[in-house]
This record gives C-alpha cells, structure tokens and sequence, in this order.
C-alpha cells in the first residue's frame, strides 16, 4: 500500500487555489476515484512520490517522455541551453536545427512552425486549413481530442469523455456548427459527408492513431479514403500526430501507415519534456502563414531555446539509440503477457497496442470506435487501476487514455507488470 499523507496535504491545499486542484483535468482521479498524487521527482521509468513511493510509470507525463524521465542527455542539453539564456525574441539557431530534424524524421513536412503545446498546434492548423481554402466546415471523428481550441472540443476525447464533457460549456454554437463530427472508421458516413458538404470543407483532421478514449487502430484503407476523398474535393487532410509522432516510428503514424498528409501536428515528445506543439507540412500551404501570407499565428515564447534544445536531445537520443526496435520489443511482450493474463482468469480484455501505446478495455465486445470503447466495464477498470497503484504501478487513472512504454522500461519491469497484473485481476 501506498503511504498518503504528504500528498493528501498538498492536494487539499490545492483544491483551495486550483479549480479541482489540479491544472489539468486528466490529473484529477475523477473516473477511478481517489486523489491524485504528488510527485516530487522521476527518473527512468519510475516517479518518486512526496511520500517516498516509487511507482513504476506507463504514463509517462502522457507521452512525451519516451526516454523515460530526466534522461540524462536531455538534462544536460536543458542546463547548457539555460546557461545562454531562457528566452530571446529573436531566432536562435536551435529552431533552425530542430526544424531540419523533424522534415528530416517526418518527409511529408516540408515547412514546419514551432508553438507551445498541442492545442496550439492543432488550433493553428486549422485556421491554416481554412485561411488556404477559403472554406469553413471541418471533418473529425468523435472520441479523437485535438487539444482545446472551441472548434475542436466537439464530441472529444481524454480528460473531456472521461469528465463526461466531451461538448465543453461556453464554445458558441455557431462555432461548434462548422465541426461536423463522424463515427471514426465508418467509411460510408465518410463518404456521405464529402457528397453532401464536399465542397465547403477546409479539412479532415483525425488522430495518428485514435488514442484519446482509449485507443482503437484504422482499418486498413481508412486512412487512405480520408486522404483520396480530401484530394479529390480540394480539402486538406490533417493528421494529428500530437500523441504518435516521433513515437510509432521516427516519421510517427504517417510512417508507419504509409500516408503523406497535407498538413501534420505535433507536441509531446518533440518538446523533450518541455512544452512545445509544431505543425507543418505543404510548403504552399505553410507560406500562407504571417508573415508571408494571410493566416495570423503567433507566440511570444515558440521556438523557446530551452525548448527547442529538449525536443532536438530527445530526436537525436531516439534515432541514435535503436529506441523503436525496443520499444517494439517491450509492447509485444507486454501484450503477450496481458492478454495471457486475462485469458488465465477469465477476464474478457479487448487488449489494444501498436508499438509502444496500449489499452486495455474491459468488454467482450471489439474496439474499433467510440461507442464500442463505451462499452468497457469502467467500475472494473476502477479497480483494476486503484489495485495495479498498491503494487506500485502507476497506470493513468481513466480508462480511456492510453497506456505508454518508455525505452528506459525493462523486460523485467514488464514482467513485473504481467504478474502483478495477473494478481489483480484474479481479485476483481
Ligand atoms: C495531447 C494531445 C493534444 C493536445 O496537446 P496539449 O499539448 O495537451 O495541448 C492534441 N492532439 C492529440 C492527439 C493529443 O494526444
């Protein structure tokens, strides 16, 4: 069992400064009960509670830390960059680096403009998207987040389909009627959209990989007809690889599926750790940005020194190291080993993985969209999560997030993981 009391201090104190207490939903324990936990340092693939626990992490401050935490490479390129200075108002040479690097990982990116998080990213593309076709409506699936802009938290995902808010209070409904949302891997409503509204779209904007209510995977060919049907009625085809890039492949989802989008995102591990969001892509498109075109975009600290030399050490550290090799290596023998588990106690588990990102539902039934996520038994998922944190591992505390491995995980932590799990879910 895990020791408490530092962290329930902390947390109380927080609920009487912070909105639930926390500055972003998904920490908050809200789907499996409880309160969060205070972590006072990490390192490798374990967080070190206040209360001086160690809990072995497939969190990974959701995603971006691939290398594990405080990888000592990335420290180091932040202490040196800090040194020079924090923030400077004018270009420094690590944004000129780290954009070679990503049109160097990601070949469908042939410009590239750096922002602060996800959310800006994804914003920024859109307005991008629309300012270039001079259209206003927007394609995307429910379930898939794409961080917060108004436009976007239309029938979302994470924190938002957890909270069971996925349509947020206070987007104006004339903003949020230019979102047409459809079941994510239905080809026919697909269709039917482009037939009827075909030509006032600006752009399809789905997930690399669906991974904010859990995480489902394309069918073979969805992607492609997204892709052939924006082409055909002059849309732009967007793929959010916030979550995927840099982490299913070196060129992310859009590798590994073969596509080559019109305009990409990113956050997450292209920061390193350190908050930055990117997007990019067509050239002609990209131009359309101030200062040389028309679509404003903006940010006081993107391109941030201290930013740019995180993301650039973790690139360098993940395509110098083998790091997907292992991180294959380590998702199947995690998926092995979880779907024998629940086979071994009769648990019906929808087991979902590619690559180093997973999911376990908890229902008989397949996952291929939303409305067969929502089938997942959340009150066993609950217990299941509370029963893996007494073990001491940490999963994140909603059924619909996904799971991550880091390359500083080991085959021996996995295995820990298996039986652990085998334990907990012969107790449910
Ligand atoms: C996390 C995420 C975002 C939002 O990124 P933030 O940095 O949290 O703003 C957007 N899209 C996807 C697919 C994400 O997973």
């Amino acid at each position: 069992m895990l020791s408490r009391s530092k962290s329930e201090a902390l947390f109380a104190a927080a609920l009487e400064h912070t909105p639930g207490g926390v500055n972003s939903p998904v920490r908050a324990f809200r789907a499996v009960g409880g309160n969060p936990f205070f972590v006072e340092s990490a390192a490798g693939a374990r967080l070190r509670t206040v209360d001086g626990d160690e809990l072995l992490d497939y969190v990974g401050t959701w995603g971006p830390a691939i290398l594990g935490h405080a990888h000592p490479k990335s420290i180091q390129a932040v202490k040196d960059a800090a040194d020079r200075g924090t923030s400077f108002g004018v270009p420094n040479p690590a944004e000129v680096a780290l954009a070679f690097r990503v049109k160097e990982f990601v070949p469908s990116v042939q410009k590239v403009r750096f922002c602060n998080s996800g959310t800006e990213a994804c914003m920024s593309a859109i307005r991008l998207a629309r300012g270039f076709t001079r259209r206003d409506k927007l394609v995307k699936f429910d379930g898939c987040y794409h961080g917060h802009a108004d436009s976007l938290l239309v029938k979302a995902g994470s924190g938002a389909l957890t909270l069971g808010n996925p349509d947020s209070a206070g987007v104006p409904a004339d903003f949020a009627k230019h979102t047409l949302v459809l079941p994510f891997n239905d080809p026919e409503a697909l269709k039917a959209i482009f037939a009827s509204h075909g030509q006032e779209l600006a752009a399809v904007i789905v997930e690399g990989v669906p991974a904010n209510a859990g995480l489902y995977l394309p069918r073979p060919g969805f992607y492609e007809l997204i892709a052939r049907l924006c082409r055909e009625h002059g849309a732009l085809f967007i793929l959010d690889e916030v979550m995927t890039g840099f982490r299913l492949a070196k060129g992310g989802a859009q590798e590994r599926f073969g596509l080559t989008p019109d305009l990409s995102t990113f956050g997450k591990i292209i920061g390193g750790g350190l908050p930055v969001g990117a997007f990019g892509g067509r050239a002609d498109v990209m131009d359309y940005l101030a200062p040389l075109g028309p679509v404003y975009q903006a940010g006081t600290l993107s391109g941030n020194p201290l930013a740019m030399a995180a993301g650039l050490a973790a690139l360098d550290e993940l395509a110098g190291s083998n790091g997907y090799a292992r991180l294959e290596t380590l998702g199947e023998q995690l998926e092995a080993g979880m779907v024998a588990a629940a086979k071994s106690v009769g648990v019906a588990v929808q087991w979902k993985r590619i690559g180093s990102m997973f999911c376990g539902y908890f229902t008989d039934r397949p996952v291929w969209n939303l409305a067969d996520a929502l089938h997942s038994d959340r009150g066993r998922f609950a217990k299941f999560f509370h029963g893996m944190l007494a073990a001491g591992i940490y999963l994140a505390p909603s059924q619909f997030e996904a799971g991550f491995i880091s390359t500083a995980h080991t085959p021996a932590d996995i295995e820990t993981t298996v039986a652990t799990a085998a334990k907990v879910l012969r107790g449910l």
